[in-house]
């Protein structure tokens, strides 16, 4: 096998396809390449936020995802003994998108493999990333394995799209600062819950969260939070004892049960904060989880990396145009993006932290802090404009302290 490209993508998850067809559109061949042996099957929800809204309307698919799914306005924070804490409430938001739309994510990259090979993007399976092909300190190409076999590729530039333990990441030197979280989270789609009628559900108590968003007219996405306990001890429970768990909590997810009978439709995850720089490196960019993995709580990292993905897409196809693709002339796509994640990571950092902590003072605060949103609006929107991804510049340490409830 002997390919040349424009550009190589290692990694067709959500973000490595939404690049493809964003580079396709500006006339860049482009070439994916995954180890998985075919696309995801197993279903798995995810939300979409205000920011992620925008750029899948700029991708093209905003209509279809959205008659995927199901958008909502109002997330209700709730504590264990269901007692309202704070009904977040997106409509306060000055934008064109101010819902959040949940849908099984499967779907989606099925619409965007389908566009990006519709456009001409071509996609190997079973293909592991090996390392990136360097000449003179310029990546001229990466070498692959195809069922044990090395082979080398030939592109102008390489996107590492591979996920949270990024290998082209690791090929181009990039330091990363990983913060583990302790608490796990089982997550899974069930059936439909009738009684939450256009708005997704949050528990939440010092070591528990259970999330419920509906997810089309057929599915809820549930998040579970487990704490300490491992994948494999609550197999040997059963998913009786997880059913019977989830539903003491949150009784009105008695009927959506009958569709979950084993451990196939459920995924075990415990989070991680990842924090990467450089993004880029002479011929090579990183995009998606591989630039920045979050805690899921704030549901950004799929948003981020489409958001990445548009501005990505402008800087390649400049680069391939100009016969250059130095890090100088990647480093915009950096510049412009990198400070979002970062403030998202770290927002949603603390707001997980928060809710889960069982330290008497931090409890006391997050109490505090959705109190205080819950009468104030004009604090609500910003900190909501945050969790939307909608914010234009950098929030300072007052203002993050606000939000956090620290200060009055
Ligand atoms: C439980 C959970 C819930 C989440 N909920 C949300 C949410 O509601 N909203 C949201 O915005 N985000 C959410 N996220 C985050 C979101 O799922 C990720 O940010 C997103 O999937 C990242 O996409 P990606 O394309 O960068 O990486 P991935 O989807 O991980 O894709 C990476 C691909 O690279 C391939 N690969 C890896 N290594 C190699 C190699 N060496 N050679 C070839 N191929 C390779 C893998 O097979 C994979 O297909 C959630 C995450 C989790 C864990």
């Amino acid at each position: 096998m002997e390919e040349k490209t424009d550009v190589v993508i290692v990694g067709a998850g959500i973000a490595g396809l939404a690049l493809a067809v964003e580079l396709q559109k500006r006339d860049v061949s482009t070439l994916l390449l995954d180890r998985r042996k075919g696309p995801e099957s197993t279903p798995r929800g995810i939300t979409f936020q205000p920011n992620g809204l925008e750029a899948l309307e700029k991708i093209g698919i905003l209509d279809q995802v959205r008659q995927m799914g199901s958008a909502e306005r109002i997330l209700e924070v709730r504590d264990w003994d269901r007692q309202l804490l704070l009904e977040v409430d997106y409509s306060v938001l000055d934008h064109p998108h101010n819902y959040i739309l949940t849908v099984n994510a499967v779907q989606v990259e099925q619409l965007l493999g389908y566009n990006a090979e519709n456009m001409g993007a071509r996609t190997l399976w079973s293909t592991g990333f090996d390392d990136i092909l360097w000449n003179t300190g310029l990546a001229q190409g990466v070498r692959v394995r195809v069922k044990d076999e090395p082979t080398d590729i030939k592109a102008s530039v390489i996107v590492g799209a591979d996920g949270p333990q990024s290998r082209v990441r690791a090929g181009i030197g990039a330091t990363t600062k990983t913060r583990k979280y302790h608490d796990s989270f089982l997550v899974g789609l069930v059936g439909p819950v009738s009684e939450l009628k256009d708005r997704a559900r949050q528990y939440q108590a010092p070591g528990k969260m259970l999330g419920i968003m509906p997810a089309g007219p057929d599915a809820s996405y549930i998040f579970y939070c487990v704490g300490k306990r491992q994948f494999d001890d609550l197999k040997r429970q059963g998913v009786e004892q997880f059913r019977g768990e989830v539903t003491e909590a949150a009784p009105e997810l008695k009927g959506a049960f009958g569709a979950v009978e084993a451990w196939t439709k459920i995924a075990y995850f415990t989070p991680s904060f990842i924090r990467v720089d450089p993004w880029v490196s002479n011929g090579v960019a990183l995009l998606g989880d591989s630039a920045h993995t979050i805690h899921p709580h704030a549901g950004q990292g799929v948003n981020l990396s489409l958001q990445d993905a548009l501005v990505l897409a402008d800087v390649i196809s400049d680069a391939i145009k100009a016969g250059d693709t130095s890090a100088a002339k990647l480093a915009p796509y950096q510049a412009s993006r990198k400070m979002f994640a970062d403030v998202i990571g770290q927002h949603a950092h603390y707001t997980a932290t928060y809710a889960l902590s069982n330290n008497w003072l931090v409890k006391r605060l997050n109490k505090r802090a959705l109190r205080k949103m819950q009468k104030n609006k004009k604090l609500m929107k910003r900190a909501l404009e945050i969790t939307a991804g909608i914010f234009s510049k950098k929030p300072g340490l007052i203002e993050q302290a606000r939000i956090g409830g620290i200060l009055p």
